[in-house]
């Protein structure tokens, strides 16, 4: 078989290029970066996620990089308790919920994809600017960098893009798509050197979007001087939005306002996010579902295929979640354009749902209900707001569309 072609060396790419080489499936993975360096900030993986991860062998090289997640904490802007439910390891799954920075888990892949497979087998500073396919195969273009000079071309019998949100295959397949769909929502993202929060592994989320809301985690183990690196993303309703770079930086100073008094006693966060290391603006966009990835023998995977709104915790999962399918598609059938069409079928519908979920249902509908219910007042006591079964039944049902209810992963 020739190599397959992967375009991109991210989260998805990675993986990718890493449950292929475990199959025996030849590839090559081609990425724009000169050099790929740690960048990002907080990501999750979820134990649908980490059991694929788990079984690359990758489960101990993240433990010892992330944080072994143990509860999702839920505030309202007032600082009262709304809800809190155990996660990963702690709710009974099989394997963990990790809290990592991106740039930890892109570095965990990338050196166990180049000891495995070969350094000669990821080559950088190649922009994918173009596919062309005829009936033996598919002619790859590429340039030195975004925008740079051409480089030439190379040809296989299969290419996935794993180009991310700003995918170049994808616009050629959908050309009148149009930029990402704004969600109304920008982001401030951070890290901040700081003492343990609650249970110095649980992931909070406080507030609301209109009047802002607060997602902190941590996402490295405590140095010596006992301080984790902990993330926290501000997401607050905004008209309109600059530019969408993943890193551009932010100023602290356009969104600290919507939490100038939320001193708790379980954070003083103005105090924790004018502490930060650095500050990232991002909108908080997507894309429409497409009916179709799979052109012949090329597939699109990852954010290329389905950018969601990060309110899920599942954009980097479900990447992972379709490198395990296509490899599983790619071993199943010979021929390229079959296992391509039979790896849609398994993944198309499913994160559909999901991105159209994480719009409306994530679940941070739990602040959304307490917020409306009681007109953003403090309450007197939860119960009289929401009931538990309530709280669980919101928490339960996205965990069922995203494929990570504990029902789910022990049938699956
Ligand atoms: C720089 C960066 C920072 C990020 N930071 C965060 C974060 O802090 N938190 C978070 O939740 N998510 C972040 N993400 C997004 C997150 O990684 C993805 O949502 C998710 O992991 C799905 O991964 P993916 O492989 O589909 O896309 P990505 O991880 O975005 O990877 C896409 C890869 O393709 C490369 N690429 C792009 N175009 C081309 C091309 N034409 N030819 C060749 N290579 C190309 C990119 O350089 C990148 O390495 C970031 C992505 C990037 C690129």
């Amino acid at each position: 078989m020739d190599d397959v072609i992967i375009v991109g060396a991210g989260i998805g790419g990675l993986t990718l290029g890493l449950a292929l080489h475990a199959a025996g499936i030849p590839c090559r993975i081609f990425e724009s970066a000169a050099e790929i360096r740690a960048v990002g900030v907080g990501i999750n993986l979820l134990p649908h996620a980490t059991s694929e991860l788990a079984a690359l062998g990758l489960e101990p090289a993240l433990a010892r990089v992330a944080i072994e997640t143990t509860d999702a904490t839920f505030f309202n802007r007032f600082g009262q308790l709304i809800y809190q439910e155990p996660l990963g390891r702690a709710a009974g799954y099989d394997h963990p919920q990790f809290s990592i920075h991106r740039g930890d888990l892109q570095m965990v892949l990338l050196d166990a994809f180049v000891s495995r497979a070969g350094r000669d087998r990821l080559i950088t500073g190649r922009h994918c600017t173009a596919v062309k396919q005829d009936e033996t195969g598919v002619t790859i273009s590429f340039s030195d960098g975004p925008g740079g000079a051409s480089v030439g071309s190379i040809r296989s019998g299969v290419v996935i893009a794993c180009d991310g949100i700003n995918s170049v295959i994808r616009k050629q397949f959908y050309p009148n798509e149009g930029e990402p769909r704004y969600s109304g929502v920008n982001m401030w993202r951070g890290v901040t050197r700081w003492k343990p929060i609650l249970s110095g592994a649980s992931m909070v989320r406080a507030g609301w979007l209109s009047h802002g809301k607060m997602v902190i985690y941590p996402i490295r183990p405590a140095g010596p001087d006992g301080l984790q690196l902990i993330n926290w993303v501000a997401e607050i309703e905004t008209p309109s939005y600059r530019k969408r770079d993943w890193n551009r930086p932010g100023a602290i100073g356009d969104f600290i306002g919507a939490f100038a008094d939320w001193h708790f006693d379980w954070l003083d966060v103005p105090a924790f996010i004018r502490a930060a290391d650095s500050v990232l603006e991002f909108p908080m966009v997507d894309q429409d579902p497409l009916p179709r990835w799979s052109f012949g023998r090329v597939t699109l995977l990852g954010d290329a295929a389905h950018p969601m709104v990060p309110r899920g915790s599942n954009g980097a999962g479900q990447a992972i979640l379709d490198a395990r399918a296509l490899t599983s598609a790619l071993l199943e059938s010979d021929d390229p354009v079959a296992a391509l069409t039979a790896y849609e079928k398994q993944r198309l519908d499913a994160t559909t749902r999901i991105v159209l979920t994480n719009r409306t249902n994530p679940p941070d509908a739990i602040l959304r209900e307490v917020f409306q219910r009681t007109h953003d007042r403090p309450f007197v006591a939860i119960d009289d707001v929401i009931s538990r079964e309530e709280l669980v039944a919101l928490s339960e049902g996205y965990k069922r569309i995203a494929g990570y209810s504990r029902d789910a992963l022990r049938t699956g």
